[in-house]
């Protein structure tokens, strides 16, 4: 590997990075998070403290942003059951490498209608798949089918006897299969 990839991989494998990234997404607009990201406000400030990155500032020309936020906060609440079980199915799969606020994140943006790279505001779902081997290792390493990773995380509950994704016993005769497996554009 040449100098520059190393020095893209060590970027792209940062957690500093990625936070800096989901933030900056939610600042713009561009992922499904509300805006503490699904942690609650002191959660959020020593998170950002802890990376290095920007406090929250609201002005009054946000208006439209609150509004929106303030929606975002509204449908978390609405499903903090469902949020709770992913959180708690992340956590789960995290080592001492893992930080553990991204586990609300992410379940948070489990929430969201795209693909959860999108949601995030990441790039792609190659650094989605990063983020979740560098944070969940145990868990994102029995994604061997390489199924969505939001169907991939519900499955698990299912497994666990939630009741969230799979309305047949095994995904071979599933009418919905192209839905949890294919790729993700
Ligand atoms: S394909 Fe069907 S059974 Fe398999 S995980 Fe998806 S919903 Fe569940």
């Amino acid at each position: 590997m040449n100098g520059v990839a190393l020095r893209l991989q060590i970027r792209v494998e940062s957690n500093a990075a990625w936070l800096a990234q989901i933030v900056r997404a939610q600042r713009e607009g561009r992922s499904c998070l509300p805006a503490h990201l699904g942690l609650d406000a002191r959660q959020y400030a020593a998170l950002l403290a802890r990376h290095g990155l920007r406090p929250l500032v609201r002005g009054a020309e946000d208006g439209l942003l609150g509004e929106r936020d303030a929606l975002r906060e509204e449908l978390l609440a609405l499903r903090r059951e469902e949020w709770q079980e992913l959180r708690d199915l992340l956590l789960a799969g995290q080592d001492d490498r893992g930080e553990p606020a991204m586990a609300a994140i992410v379940a948070a943006a489990c929430l969201g209608g795209e693909h959860l790279w999108r949601d995030l505001g990441l790039d792609s779902r190659a650094q989605l798949h990063a983020l979740l081997m560098h944070n969940f290792p145990h868990l994102a390493v029995r994604n061997t089918q390489d199924m969505r990773w939001k169907k991939f995380f519900y499955k698990q509950l299912c497994e666990q006897g939630g009741g969230y994704v799979c309305r047949s016993p095994s995904c071979e005769t599933c009418p919905t299969y192209h839905d949890c497996f294919g790729e993700e554009r």
